[in-house]
């Protein structure tokens, strides 16, 4: 199951992938956006990663509240909102345990992505984080209706993650900052579904 523990280590886990590949996000960002994603990001989940240092939450809940809240009013573009609420509501579908199950956490994170539809309004194919995180949340729940344990599950949802981003190459986007560019923002991965993968990859190694 993950506990407390395995969510610090996974947080952990994005914090510092998040920092390797800095410079990357930033550079996916530059050609459809405005080259701020590595650095919101990396600001973002330093911000995190200290305030758990401080101090880890008992509860399944409020380590994702902890998480969402400091995601929201740290990061000013619109990756920090929407990443707050993907925790917040994880959070939230979590409720005060000290742990979840395979089905538990395949709820929390249909939950997550429900409140990141609900708040930015993408659907599948606008080229979004969304074309990242809906095919790894179906990927986890089709494992874990399948009696999947909790490591093939995460690495099933980090490889359709990674799909998704690829996916997203072609596309040309009608949410956000890429969006003003119209059709020139073909021929790019969204910068976004580049972060859930690497989010969905933390998860996997944290899991494993
Ligand atoms: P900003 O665009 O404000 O500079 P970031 O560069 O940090 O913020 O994040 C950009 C990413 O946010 C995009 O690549 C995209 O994946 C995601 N995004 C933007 N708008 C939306 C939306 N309405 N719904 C879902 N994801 C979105
Ligand atoms: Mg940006
Ligand atoms: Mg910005």
């Amino acid at each position: 199951a993950l506990g407390t523990a395995e969510l610090s280590a996974w947080i952990h886990g994005f914090r510092d992938v998040v920092a390797e590949k800095r410079e990357w996000l930033t550079e996916l960002d530059s050609a459809i956006g405005d080259a701020d994603h590595g650095a919101n990001m990396a600001r973002g989940m330093d911000t995190v990663v200290a305030k758990l240092d401080a101090g880890v939450p008992d509860t399944v809940d409020e380590l994702l509240k902890t998480v969402g809240m400091t995601l929201v009013s740290s990061v000013g573009g619109a990756s920090g909102p929407l990443y707050g609420t993907l925790f917040l509501r994880m959070g939230m579908a979590a409720g005060p345990v000290t742990s979840l199950d395979v089905a538990a956490l395949a709820a929390s994170l249909r939950a997550g992505l429900d409140g990141i539809v609900a708040r930015g309004k993408a659907e599948a194919g606008d080229k979004t984080m969304i074309d990242a995180m809906a095919p790894a949340v179906d990927a986890f729940d089709a494992e874990a209706a399948g009696g999947a344990d909790l490591g093939a599950a995460t690495a099933a949802a980090a490889r359709a993650a990674a799909s998704g981003r690829d996916a997203t190459e072609p596309l040309v986007a009608r949410k956000g900052r890429a969006s003003y560019l119209g059709e020139r923002s073909a021929g790019h991965l969204d910068p976004g579904a580049a972060s859930t993968t690497l989010l969905f990859e933390a998860l996997a190694r944290a899991t494993a």
